[in-house]
């Protein structure tokens, strides 16, 4: 009795592992390929346009230096210093929390260039 238990346990372990695993490594690889576009710069990466409305009008410029000096008071503005930003350090493309809702035609959301800028930049807090 007690060996067709551990026999039935085992088999029901081993269907639940062969179904489990492709669906982990297919959670795992979405985000490090994502990461990876990130970090590169590739045209994967769902970017905010810079010719959208929203980023017209907030003169958001994916290179700062290209940015409105009228409203950009000081060369070390970037986005990657700016209290809105979310996007880890050493990768060239992050979250905005102004363009948070903002997803592409797949459903992912937008990211801004760290090396970017707009008139909402504020510094983060030390
Ligand atoms: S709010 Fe900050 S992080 Fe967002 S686009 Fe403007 S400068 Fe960049």
């Amino acid at each position: 009795m007690s060996n067709q238990v551990n026999r039935r346990l085992f088999v029901k372990l081993g269907i639940m592992g062969l179904t489990a695993a492709p669906l982990g490594k297919l959670l795992i690889d979405r985000p490090v390929q994502a990461a990876s576009a990130q970090r590169t710069g590739s045209k994967d990466v769902p970017k905010v346009d810079v010719n959208d409305t929203q980023a017209k009008a907030i003169y958001y410029a994916e290179d700062a230096t290209l940015a409105n000096g009228s409203f950009r008071k000081s060369d070390d503005q970037f986005c990657h210093n700016c209290h809105h930003y979310s996007g880890r350090e050493g990768v060239l493309w992050g979250p905005c929390a102004i363009f948070s809702y903002r997803v592409n035609k797949d459903n992912k959301s937008l990211l801004v260039s760290a090396n970017g800028w707009c008139r909402l930049w504020g510094p983060r807090s030390a």
